[in-house]
């Protein structure tokens, strides 16, 4: 077959330890004046301490949730248009950047949230411009055109240009306070994008060398910086393994673990990071093929069982949830049906209806 692929990567990455500092000035070279900051409560009292030295900083919207919800999403816009900014700032994790994103999405024309997230009509035509700062090292969302929002018991993964962050400062000192289980759960999903776009049934060439040297930099440093939080280099490698997970996904998108990992989230309260990996040493097996063993052979691996066997083992190390008991009483039906008819199970290299997923699951004992 004739080779053939479109690829895109629009955000402009500025990386390296301290590079936060620069953010005053790339507002500026962004021509805005005065930005809203994106964060959760933790992060609060940091970002209020960086307004002295960043007078950008306008306002603060430090209410977002760990599954973030479509009313942030609304009380960040609100705040957006009382305080008359032209820019959104995203510090922190997954969440934070969803809401961030969403929020410079629609403030600029005040469109309707709810409208907005359910379809009912386009996004607005213009946006502000929007900066991601991640503070973990795992989700690529700063990279990526993708929103994970909540309306109530409704979830919705919408992946669309709209939320494309303008730039990407990833400054890696910012993921020294990181928890180890935090590190562990967010660099395996680093892991998951990585393979998952490789293996993904739209994978291109571009994708296909991130993903490469993404998997070799977990292999490499995800212990390291699991053991020891305060090593700079391991989380410096990190931060850029999870940078380039996220190109490795942005257009192949994932395959089967993540499909996996939203009933495994939402029935059984596993983190993303870690209900991604529950399944993904299984998929390296089930996938197995010719061009994994090449992914395998280029990180100095002796093939697909070792890579299937280095990420069980990162896992038991962090004491991650690993098989059916570990998550409690398990409907199986229900975690297979959901599983199967999620959308990116679809991107899976080998086809899995229901049955196959129940004997994989069966199989976690
Ligand atoms: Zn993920």
């Amino acid at each position: 077959m004739a080779l053939e692929f479109l690829h895109r990567q629009p955000v402009k990455i500025r990386f390296g330890s301290g590079s936060i500092k620069k953010l005053g000035e790339e507002i500026k070279t962004l021509g805005a004046v005065r930005c809203l900051v994106v964060c959760d409560r933790f992060l609060k009292a940091t970002v209020e301490a960086m307004q002295g030295e960043i007078p950008e900083i306008a306002a603060v919207f430090s209410d977002v949730e760990e599954n973030p919800q479509l009313s942030g999403v609304i009380e960040a816009t609100k705040l957006a248009q009382k305080t008359q900014v032209d820019a959104i700032v995203g510090i922190g994790g997954g969440s934070t950047m969803d809401t961030a994103k969403f929020t410079a999405a629609i403030a600029r024309e005040n469109a309707d949230a709810l409208a907005c997230f359910k379809g009912e009509c386009p996004f607005p035509k213009t946006r502000f411009p929007m900066i991601a700062v991640p503070t973990t090292a795992g989700t690529g969302s700063e990279v990526t055109q993708v929103s994970v929002i909540s309306h109530g018991r409704e979830k919705k993964t919408i992946n669309n240009p709209v939320f494309m962050p303008t730039l990407a400062i990833i400054d890696p000192a910012l993921t020294l306070t990181v928890p180890p289980r935090t590190t562990m759960n967010t660099g395996l999903d680093a892991m998951a994008h990585a393979l998952e776009g490789y293996w993904s049934k739209n994978h291109q060439p571009i994708s296909d060398l991130t993903a490469i040297e993404a998997v070799r930099l977990v292999l490499e440093n995800l212990e390291t910086a699991y053991r020891d939080g305060s090593n700079l280099k391991a989380r410096e490698n990190m931060s850029l393994a999870a940078l380039l997970g996220g190109m490795s996904f942005a257009l192949p998108k994932t395959a089967g673990s993540h499909a996996c990992s939203y009933p495994l989230s939402e029935d059984y309260h596993l983190p993303h990071g870690e209900a991604c990996a529950f399944t993904l040493d299984s998929f390296v097996r089930i996938n197995a093929d010719e061009r994994l063993e090449t992914l395998c052979r280029r990180v100095g691996l002796s093939g697909t069982d070792e890579l299937a066997d280095r990420i069980k083992a990162l896992k038991k190390l962090a004491g991650l949830k690993m098989t059916l008991s570990d998550l409690g009483e398990v409907d199986m039906d229900k975690l297979c049906r959901d599983a199967a008819k999620h959308p990116l199970m679809g991107n899976n290299p080998v086809p899995m209806d229901e049955s196959a997923l129940r004997r994989m699951f069966e199989a976690l004992q």
